[in-house]
């Protein structure tokens, strides 16, 4: 594959409710911002919340469907397609470079709506192939961020790698009818954001001990993991930039642009 000279951002997205796929907010705004202002990828990799699997796989169908892995929202989100092509050839690179995590190709696996919630305001047109790497949950926070690292050749290879979840994610606390951040919610959004800025990687893999808040926060973990896949994916001369950086009673947006020093954008 060639190797393309600047190396390709990596985003992690809090993509929250599957609602910011159609509706015109600030979420949604900004990711058609960014598919517009960062360099047109040729092919992107989601590690998104809502693929959970016991080994690691990497999405490989030529076309992959629209999953609609949520209920109880209106019908307009259900009528929603993301008709992205697949790349095959990819998968089967992708899954070579995590040979000694026995990872494999699923072909019969779509996009779930981690990924395209995001995308379709991203890249409307659906025109840049796109694939999934599964959430291994047998692994703990140091073996996701070490799994990371060892995709880092994509960077060089023109794949936009987004990590979509929400680093503050407990929806049996979260208050459909008062959106004001809770106190817990906060100082961990605030905790994460400094360890994040000062590259504390080790802080962050390590998230079981960031104490009692973080047991709020990170209740069932499968929002905060992809998290742990874009710092993986950050090199020492790569700067950080935070947007939508909000709390919604117990959901944080906060989403992170990696991009190399030079600037990409
Ligand atoms: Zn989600």
């Amino acid at each position: 594959m060639t190797t393309i000279s600047t190396p390709m951002p990596v985003l992690f997205v809090g993509h929250g409710s599957p609602m910011n796929a159609i509706e015109d907010n600030a979420f949604h705004r900004s990711w058609s911002e960014l598919g517009r202002q960062l360099p047109r990828p040729r092919a992107i990799l989601c590690i998104s919340a809502h693929w959970q699997t016991p080994g690691v796989f990497v999405t490989g169908s030529r076309q992959p469907e629209t999953i609609y892995d949520f209920y109880g929202f209106p019908q307009a989100l259900f009528d929603v397609r993301y008709p992205s092509p697949g790349d095959p050839a990819l998968a089967r690179r992708i899954a070579d470079l995590l040979t000694h995590e026995h990872a494999d190709v699923d072909t019969t696996r779509g996009l779930d709506h981690g990924a395209w919630s995001v995308l379709c305001a991203m890249y409307p047109r659906a025109d840049i192939p796109v694939l999934q790497l599964s959430l291994d949950r047998r692994k703990n926070g140091p073996d996701h961020y070490r799994l990371a690292h060892a995709l880092m050749p994509l960077r060089d290879q023109g794949v936009l790698i987004i990590a979509s979840g929400n680093i503050v994610h407990n929806l049996s606390l979260f208050r459909f009818h008062d959106f004001a951040p809770l106190a817990w919610a906060q100082r961990f959004r605030d905790l994460v954001n400094t360890h994040i800025a000062r590259r504390s990687h080790t802080a962050l893999c390590d998230y079981p001990r960031l104490g009692a808040d973080a047991a709020l926060a990170i209740n069932s973990a499968e929002h905060y993991l992809p998290l742990l896949y874009a710092l993986g994916l950050q090199r020492d001369d790569d700067e950080v930039s935070f947007f939508n950086d909000e709390v919604l009673s117990a959901i944080s947006m906060t989403s992170l642009l990696i991009t190399q020093h030079t600037g990409a954008r």
